[in-house]
């Protein structure tokens, strides 16, 4: 058919006709051109510390202005966000932001940076970039929170404006990125190590979900991953799992798996291992990799010491990875 055009953003590589929109629901061909359908029309807008991303190791403390525009390229059965990740764009009533006003929002917030966070942002690539090189241009930083689901090309396109990723790792099985969340794992691992590898701050987080990504080899394999691939310095936040949307027939995470996990994680060398979305004894709490003793101490979102001074331990002067300033 004539017309018809190749989406090559994200693996999913749907081929449209005119009139028909991609998986995402969110690109749109007409008349033979791929067109976005949420540039500039973000539908949740909130200023968030930073530690809520999850990032721990950029800029603490700080605040970013955040945006996700409506639409997702995976099904993750247990997604958080679902009401706003799962909509065609017209079943949620936008506001009218484009990158200028992010930029002159954020400022007028105090904030940092921005962030492209709470859905994917990697659908609405053409917005993200052209509102991280303006904040770029006016001393913003750029933050991606993301699946990752997307093609090495227009990754690599985007990543030198961004300044630091947290990346869902869902599981290191192939299986689980099919069944529970309607995509693939090896895209995601490439996206791991490209935004490494451009001198993003990478940030790593895997949702523990009971029975179905929870075991033991499992969790130890997808830290080992992080471990050979990312380095020991690549934080790994280890987050517990509520019954959401279409999982809600599973309990929450015990609190054991978590710190079992971080313990295992730990004790294979990554340096710094956290807990989310659970209150534990030591999952929010930064230590020295080589003294051990408490950096940055957290209370929810909240930071409440932060012993790092030059972006070394204030102790013992060990540097401590991250972007500190
Ligand atoms: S970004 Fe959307 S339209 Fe493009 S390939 Fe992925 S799912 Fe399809
Ligand atoms: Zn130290």
């Amino acid at each position: 058919m004539s017309g018809r055009v190749q989406c090559v953003l994200c693996p999913h590589m749907c081929v449209l006709d005119p009139g028909q929109r991609g998986r995402c629901t969110v690109r749109l061909n007409v008349e033979g051109e791929l067109v976005s359908l949420v540039y500039g029309r973000p539908v949740a807008v909130n200023v968030d510390p930073v530690e809520k991303k999850p990032l721990f190791h950029f800029l603490p403390g700080s605040d970013v202005f955040s945006i996700a525009t409506a639409g997702c390229n995976l099904r993750c059965r247990f997604c958080q966000n679902w009401e706003i990740s799962q909509a065609a764009p017209e079943d949620v009533a936008p506001y009218d932001l484009p990158p200028e006003a992010v930029v002159d929002s954020a400022l007028e917030y105090g904030c940092r940076a921005i962030a492209y966070t709470y859905t994917e942002p990697m659908v609405c690539i053409e917005y993200v970039r052209d509102t991280a090189v303006l904040a770029r241009e006016r001393g913003l930083a750029s933050i991606l929170v993301t699946a990752g689901y997307v093609n090495p090309g227009p990754l690599m396109e985007l990543a030198e404006y961004v300044d630091a990723a947290n990346v869902d790792l869902k599981s290191i099985s192939d299986s689980y990125y099919r069944d529970v969340c309607g995509g693939t794992l090896a895209p995601v691992l490439d996206t791991l190590r490209i935004l490494k590898d451009s001198g993003t701050w990478v940030e790593v987080t895997n949702l523990v979900v009971p029975t179905l990504n929870d075991g033991k080899e499992e969790l130890e394999e997808l830290a080992g991953w992080v471990l050979d691939n990312l380095g020991p310095d690549t934080p790994l936040h280890f987050s517990r799992f509520f019954p959401m949307y279409r999982l809600t027939d599973l309990p929450p995470t015990p609190i054991e798996t978590l710190a079992e996990a971080r313990e295992t994680a730990l004790g294979m060398g990554l340096h710094h291992v956290y807990v989310g979305n659970a209150v534990t004894t030591d999952g929010m709490v930064t230590r020295c990799p080589a003294c051990g003793a408490e950096l940055v101490v957290r209370e929810g979102y909240l930071v409440t010491r932060m012993d790092i001074q030059d972006s070394a331990c204030s102790h013992c002067s060990e540097p401590v990875a991250g972007i500190w300033e």
